[in-house]
């Protein structure tokens, strides 16, 4: 029998991307025999995220501030907007150093399945912001699995009345592939041999 305490942070732990009740209770394990050198640091972190860090009402980022320190820069490139599915594509690409243009968080793709339509992403808002703004290009940047491509053809088609041009990522992204999975280079060039859709 274990207590309520620790069943409600396996419980917790259980909901974490890559966890189910069996590693969960691992982890538990591992946290309460390091205490002081990781279990408490880490609810303290975890505090201090949940306080401090906001959602950029412009790209859909996170960070300390609102807009982000990316659409705050003004050196970047102005006319060149990315659009990705997650918050954890876009840190990729930045991490690849070859993108300097803004960004777009979609927050998922399309997927009649279950139920998510343009309203439930943030398509409204992005077809509102290259209205607004002069963009020049429009990079879409979804990952290559088949919703993914689903939602790039729907976006290509949407942004038809606009002047931008739109391009896609092109070699390098495996059929399958999650942009947050390649390796800095891979990125690169599929972001340097883009095509036009
Ligand atoms: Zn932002």
């Amino acid at each position: 029998m274990i207590g309520s305490e620790l069943q409600a942070l396996i419980q917790l732990l259980a909901k974490l991307p890559g966890l189910g009740p069996r590693s969960a209770r691992r982890v538990a394990l591992h946290l309460l025999k390091y205490r002081t050198e990781l279990m408490i640091p880490l609810s303290e972190a975890l505090h201090t995220a949940a306080q401090a860090l906001k959602i950029c009402h412009t790209c859909g980022n996170l960070d300390t501030q609102d807009p982000c320190a990316i659409c705050a820069n003004n050196n970047r490139e102005l006319g060149l907007l990315c659009i990705v599915e997650s918050i954890a594509d876009l840190w990729a690409l930045e991490r690849s150093g070859s993108y300097k243009g803004y960004y777009h968080v979609l927050g998922g793709t399309l997927s009649a399945l279950e139920g998510i339509g343009p309203e439930q992403l943030k398509i409204p808002a992005l077809l509102q912001r290259v209205q607004s703004t002069g963009v020049r290009e429009i990079i879409l940047a979804l990952n290559a699995t088949v919703e993914g491509q689903t939602t790039s053809y729907y976006l290509a088609d949407a942004l038809k009345t606009t002047k931008a041009k739109v391009t896609a990522l092109a070699h390098g992204v495996p059929l399958g592939g999650e942009l947050d999975y390649l390796d800095d280079g891979t990125l690169t060039a599929a972001l340097g041999a883009r095509r036009q859709l």
